[in-house]
């Protein structure tokens, strides 16, 4: 056959791969996970193809995944009957990252590893190439379905790779076989007993069997059940079972901070199986905004790029499985089915409702939730105009009052001072710098709550918000008629007439020194210990939003 074709990675994968390999990582159990899920994928991407080419499937209809394990020769091999990958596919899926950027992902490792130690790191979803912590060469044998021709991609690891046609013999008749060549201190990974054990607890409910090998010509056993975890009735699961299913499903290696799972019927019939992150997905600010959840129609996998979820909802992880969507149309026609539709709709309803069930009945959780996401949903405040209230009720701030706690607006409200008419909010881009700004002083002095919104996010959305139970927004840089009709909390000392009279001419030489510069100069309640500040006029735009303009060159 020809000679192999040598191909470098992507500078940021050599990158990555060192990183991965060179450091701590907290993890290295995870490298069967990810062979097991691409597996599984592949299985469940053939089913779907052969749905309208069924000559893909002949004689080898199930999909099934077969791990073979050779202590002997420090081996494991892990594959599967699915869909395969041509020449190309393997240059363009294991030498890149495909779905983040990897330059992205990169970064935050890099930061994640100088802020919080090399921990952090095993919270990252990296894929494929976790198989280079436990392995100093890999080969991928790999035939797509319907295709006679097979190739082999293999790497040490280090900064190339290679791919070259590989004999029918060597290749699986159909997909994929994936061989890991284990380093000294993983030869443990080519024994039974490890390898059984991280199946039962890591991958127990991916939908396609799994059978597993003691040595290269052993009886394969099947270990678990193949069923889809999410056909199954809830008071069958145990949290455990939740917790590895949401980790294969996500990619993450933490607890799920919420779980929804639930099967609606009436005018559709469909299961969603969904999760909130324990913590923040490491793709979650990428500039696409995807979301990865997982259309199913009954059990077979359709895409993941169906947009099952709003842009603000993106870092919940999971499937819908749908019984009424016809199989056999293309993902595109998926897309605009108005089934789709009104599922997508009833899930974000179900999303946002067990957000808010949690933040009742778990305030400390929620507020962890909050602390990841928030920044998030509150895209979504902009964006969704129809779950605006909806949102405004799942949203938190901190607060002149708040004392570094998260506030809900019901809580604002709750504590509105008599003659209040306003929810009075400070926008800006240091937390800091807001508590200590002489625009809130006044408010302060008369136990007025504001609102400090630092978030980049927060200009947008609160210009535009009508309110919140019949309160208007308005920030403190406008307008604050209000504070002439709410009383000190301590009274102020009396003015004496000399006083008031030095104010008054003091005014009049500030009016014709500044001129047209300003609008007006006027003696204020809004102070108590700062001289002066700028405000803008009561139907002026704010401060904040006209920086944000004035930096965009508008
Ligand atoms: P992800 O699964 O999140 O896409 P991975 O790094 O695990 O990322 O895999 C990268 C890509 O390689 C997959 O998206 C898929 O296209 C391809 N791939 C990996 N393993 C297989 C396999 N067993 N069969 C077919 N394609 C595979
Ligand atoms: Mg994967």
């Amino acid at each position: 056959s020809a000679a192999p074709q040598s191909h470098t990675f992507e500078a940021d994968v050599a990158k990555l791969l060192h990183l991965m390999v060179h450091s701590v990582y907290s993890d290295k159990d995870v490298f069967l996970r990810e062979l097991i899920s691409n597996a599984a994928d592949a299985c469940e991407k053939l089913r779907y193809e052969s749905l309208s080419e069924p000559a893909l499937l002949g004689e080898d209809q199930k999909g099934v995944i077969r791990i073979t394990l050779d202590a002997e020769a420090r081996r494991i091999t892990v594959a599967d009957n699915g869909i395969g990958m041509s020449a190309e596919e393997m240059i363009e899926a294991l030498g890149t990252i495909a779905r983040s950027g990897t330059k992205a992902f990169v970064e935050r490792l890099e930061t994640a590893q100088q802020a919080e130690g090399s921990q952090l790191i095993g919270q990252f979803g990296v894929g494929f190439y976790s198989t280079f912590m436990v392995a100093d060469k890999v080969e991928v044998f790999s035939r797509r379905a319907g295709s006679d021709i097979a190739n082999v991609w293999s790497s040490d690891g280090k900064g190339s790779y290679s791919v070259a046609p590989a004999s029918l013999d060597e290749a699986p008749a159909r997909g994929t076989r994936v061989v890991l060549h284990l380093m000294e201190d993983a030869k443990s990974y080519a024994e039974t007993y490890t390898i059984e054990n991280l199946i039962k607890t890591h991958s127990g409910h991916v939908p396609v069997p799994i059978l597993l090998a003691d040595k290269p010509d052993a009886e394969p056993q099947q270990i678990g059940d193949g069923a889809a975890l999410w056909t199954r009735p809830k008071s069958d699961i145990s949290e455990a079972d939740y917790t590895d299913f949401y980790r294969s499903v996500a990619g993450q290696f933490d607890d799920p901070a919420l779980t929804i799972h639930f099967r609606a019927e009436g005018r559709q019939e469909y299961t969603m199986l969904a999760f909130v992150p324990g913590s923040r997905p490491f793709d979650l600010f990428d500039p696409q905004r995807k979301g990865r959840m997982k259309l199913y129609v009954r059990r077979v996998l359709i895409t993941d790029e169906a947009d099952l979820l709003p842009g603000y909802l993106r870092f919940v992880r999971g499937l819908i499985d749908s019984a009424d969507l016809p199989l056999n149309v293309s993902r595109e026609m998926i897309q605009e089915s108005p089934l789709l539709t009104a599922i997508r709709k009833a899930a974000t309803g179900r999303v946002l409702g067990d957000l808010e069930k949690l933040a009742t009945s778990d305030a400390a959780a929620y507020a962890k939730v909050w602390e990841n996401f928030g920044s998030v949903l509150k895209e979504g405040l902009y964006e969704d105009f129809e779950r605006r209230d909806a949102l405004l009720g799942l949203a938190r701030f901190k607060s002149t009052v708040s004392g570094g706690e998260w506030r809900s607006l019901k809580d604002y409200i709750a504590s509105l001072k008599d003659n209040q008419t306003a929810i009075y909010y400070l926008a800006g881009d240091d937390a800091k710098r807001l508590e200590n700004s002489p625009h809130i002083e006044g408010f302060r002095a008369r136990g007025i709550e504001v609102l400090l919104l630092s978030d980049p996010v927060d200009s947008f959305w609160v210009t535009s918000a009508l309110g919140f139970e019949g309160k208007p927004f308005k920030s403190v840089t406008q307008g604050a008629a209000d504070l002439d009709l709410i009383p000190l909390a301590e009274k102020p000392e009396e003015q004496t007439p000399e006083v008031s009279a030095a104010i008054a001419s003091y005014i009049a030489y500030l009016k014709t020194t500044l001129g047209d510069d300003v609008s007006d100069v006027r003696a204020s309640e809004r102070l108590t210990s700062s001289a002066v500040c700028l405000v803008a006029p009561d139907n002026g735009m704010d401060k904040r939003m006209e920086q944000i303009l004035a930096s965009a060159g508008k």
